[in-house]
């Protein structure tokens, strides 16, 4: 007997990579195997060295197939087995390593769009529904849009086993967000990839698609974000050590920004729940802050804080290896 292992991969596109998978059937009772994929249909190499190596790196059960079928997770190698150019992941788990001693964790708030043909599910064919106000978390048709892929997609992600903690309706119609954590990283980004996987996947059941898409319509319409909360156990334990990450962010605005996710000077405008692009800010409970500390966690005097400035098209590897290396970094100086 055999099952069927869907290995699952970040593609080569720019300026934003898209999720690539295929199916390979295995012996029963076998790892899926180190495996390879025409990387000239990706941009991931020339037509005429086109092999690149698939590497897994977190494997799960199926929900789609179910069975004994398998999702995998995997990163992309040289035919040297070095990372390929377009691996993010090899760099954040080197991070990971590297600060092993904060034991960080995090948490990412991933927000997206449903789409219908060209337009968000629940706007109508002309024009444009009423304003934003009663979407976020609201309950009735005429509100919510996508419940039933929402509810499928929270369910495949259980059975995946993934560390998904919750979801919510938001402030747009047609715009939802679930999330993922806390974890360690790159485990967080191996779940996160994943769990977009499967809700494009879950979406194409439903003859809808989801986009991550930071800024879907244009004008009074909030955009999507994919806010970080990250914690230290230094942070975990202390207020003071909470406020110095923020200060170190700051230190360190611009390099964040321009890895935070194509067009996201759209979507931090100032405006919609942003801090624009070209400041820095943080505060307790702040929601048009870059970075908010959360009110329980300045009752507290320890706990977490939120990076709200990645873009929801952000990847995730790269925005938690920033992270760590820049507040685990200003720690350690
Ligand atoms: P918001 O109020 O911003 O909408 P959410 O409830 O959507 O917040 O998300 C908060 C996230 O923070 C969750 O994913 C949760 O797992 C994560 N989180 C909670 N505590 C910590 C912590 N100490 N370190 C990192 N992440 C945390
Ligand atoms: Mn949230
Ligand atoms: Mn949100
Ligand atoms: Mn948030």
């Amino acid at each position: 007997m055999s099952y069927k292992a869907e290995y699952i991969w970040i593609d080569g596109q720019e300026p934003t990579a898209k999720l690539r998978s295929k199916g390979k059937i295995v012996p029963d009772g076998e790892e899926p195997p180190i495996w390879g994929f025409d990387g000239s249909s990706t941009s991931q190499a020339p037509g005429e060295a086109s092999d690149c190596v698939l590497n897994p790196v977190f494997v799960c059960p199926d929900p789609v197939r179910g069975g004994n079928n398998k999702l995998v997770m995997c990163e992309v190698l040289l035919t040297d087995m070095t990372p390929h150019p377009s691996n993010t992941r090899a760099a954040c788990a080197a991070a990971d390593e590297k600060y092993r001693s904060f034991d960080t964790w995090f948490g990412i708030e991933q927000e997206y769009t449903f789409f219908k043909g060209a337009r968000p599910l629940g706007f109508p064919e002309n024009g444009f529904p009423p304003p934003q106000g009663g979407y976020y978390c609201g309950v009735g048709i005429d509100e919510v849009f996508g419940r039933p892929v929402v509810e499928e997609h929270m369910d495949a992600c259980l059975t995946a086993g993934l560390e998904i903690s919750g979801i919510n309706g938001e402030v747009m119609p047609g715009q939802w967000e679930f999330q993922i954590g806390p974890l360690a990283t790159p485990a967080v980004g191996d779940h996160l990839w994943l769990a977009r996987w499967l809700l494009y996947r879950i979406s194409e059941e439903h003859e809808i698609t989801a986009t991550l898409d930071p800024k879907p319509v244009r004008g009074d319409w909030n955009g999507a974000g994919a806010h970080h909360n990250f914690s230290t156990n230094k942070m975990r334990d202390s207020y003071d050590a909470c406020v110095a990450a923020a200060e170190a962010l700051g230190a360190n605005h611009d390099a964040h920004i321009v890895n935070y996710g194509h067009r996201i000077e759209e979507r931090l405008t100032g405006l919609h729940e942003t801090c624009a692009y070209t400041e820095f800010r943080y505060g307790v409970s702040d929601r048009g802050a870059s970075v908010r500390i959360p009110w329980q966690v300045a009752r507290d005097g320890k706990g977490y804080i939120e990076d709200r400035r990645p873009n929801a098209n952000v990847d995730p590897y790269v925005a938690t290896r920033l992270i760590v290396e820049t507040v685990c970094g200003a720690a350690s100086a």
